[in-house]
């Protein structure tokens, strides 16, 4: 594979000191741009109204191969999972989600190579992290999925594997990329970032002026709990964790989702539910639940669906802005890095 740094990767001002910097003029950054997001081409040779010299040195530049997809599973039109190896020989995976009543083509893209939280229901982060992804290949997934949809997607989620905020710097410009209006031009609010509880993380995204959502997994309302299932509360304990959620509201005006995967028989009580309503009263938020799908690293179950209800209709009554989410490919985090881990394993 070629390993010149992916176009993906470039914001429309650093293609323009390229240009610049190679005697073409700034005009010329649009055009390739265009190419790139509006007409979704994959070579430099598509780039017709280029001069020859120019499609030439972005050619030697640059790449468009980094993203090799050596299998999908899932029937089109409905969730779908995309392996994919870097040129590194890496694996990532990234998530299709079609909703065709809502119109919407939603994409879980992968931040890492692992991830070092290690989650007890996650797949992904089961061998440690590898290392990060570069903005360009958090572009390529979503461009990548543009082409397998035949459409470009309107709904970005960074939900895939690895933590965003262990990646900070680069998930900011692929976020920029992904929002530019010269380039994909996906709305701030179509675009979520989520978290498993990096505090630092929250903070700094915080003073961003971003629109841009933002997910916390939570999966427990106590921090012992949350603790047996999630190593990162023994960092960011959950009360460290819940200010720095109430800091992000009161200075981003803006709603926390708030993710709970429904454990059978370890954090989905009336009373934990109960225990949830205290712990999210102090600032508006949503809370999406989910019931957990199984995944071979962990030997957890979900509960019934009359235990889940339960559980749901407490917090409804509480007023708290609740969905309980059917497990069709919803529970992203779980089964995010399966494909990934097969692969590994059968290798090794
Ligand atoms: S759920 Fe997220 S933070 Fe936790 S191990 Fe998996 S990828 Fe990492």
């Amino acid at each position: 594979m070629n390993p010149n740094p992916f176009i993906y990767g470039l914001l429309p001002e650093e293609l323009e000191v390229f240009c610049k910097e190679h005697g073409q003029p700034a005009f010329r950054a649009k055009q390739v741009y265009d190419w790139l997001y509006g007409k979704l081409v994959s070579s430099f040779d598509e780039m017709k109204n280029l001069p020859a010299d120019l499609r030439e040195l972005l050619s030697e530049h640059f790449s468009f191969q980094t993203l090799e997809k050596l299998e999908v599973s899932g029937e089109p039109g409905e969730t779908q999972k995309l392996l994919f190896k870097l040129s590194d020989s890496e694996m990532i995976e990234t998530v299709i989600i079609p909703a065709p009543r809502r119109g919407t083509n939603t994409v879980c893209i992968s931040s890492q190579v692992g991830c070092v939280f290690g989650c007890a229901f996650c797949a992904s982060g089961q061998k440690g992290v590898i290392r990060n992804l570069t903005a360009g290949e958090m572009v390529g997934q979503v461009m990548e999925v543009g082409r397998e949809l035949g459409e470009r997607p309107n709904n970005v989620v960074f939900m895939g594997i690895g933590e965003p905020f262990d990646n900070y710097s680069e998930v900011m410009k692929a976020i920029r990329i992904l929002n530019h209006p010269d380039g994909l031009n996906i709305g701030a609010r179509k675009i979520t970032v989520s978290t498993c509880g990096v505090v630092p993380g929250i903070e700094r995204y915080a003073e961003e002026g971003l629109q841009v959502e933002l997910s916390v997994s939570l999966h427990a309302p106590d921090s012992e709990t949350r603790s047996q299932i999630m190593p990162v509360n023994e960092t960011w304990p959950l009360d460290e964790l819940m200010d720095a959620c109430a800091a992000y509201t009161e200075k981003t005006n803006r709603i926390i989702t708030f993710e709970y995967t429904l454990i059978k028989d370890l954090n989905d009580s009336l009373g934990q539910a109960h225990e949830l309503v205290k712990l999210l009263r102090r600032f508006p938020c949503r809370v999406n639940l989910i019931p957990l799908s199984p995944v071979e690293e962990f030997e957890g179950e979900r509960p019934d669906r009359e235990t889940m209800q339960t559980f749901f209709q407490a917090l409804e009554k509480a007023h708290i802005n609740t969905t309980l989410r059917d497990s069709k490919g919803s529970n992203l985090k779980a089964a995010c890095g399966q494909l990934r881990s097969r692969r590994i394993n059968e290798v090794f």
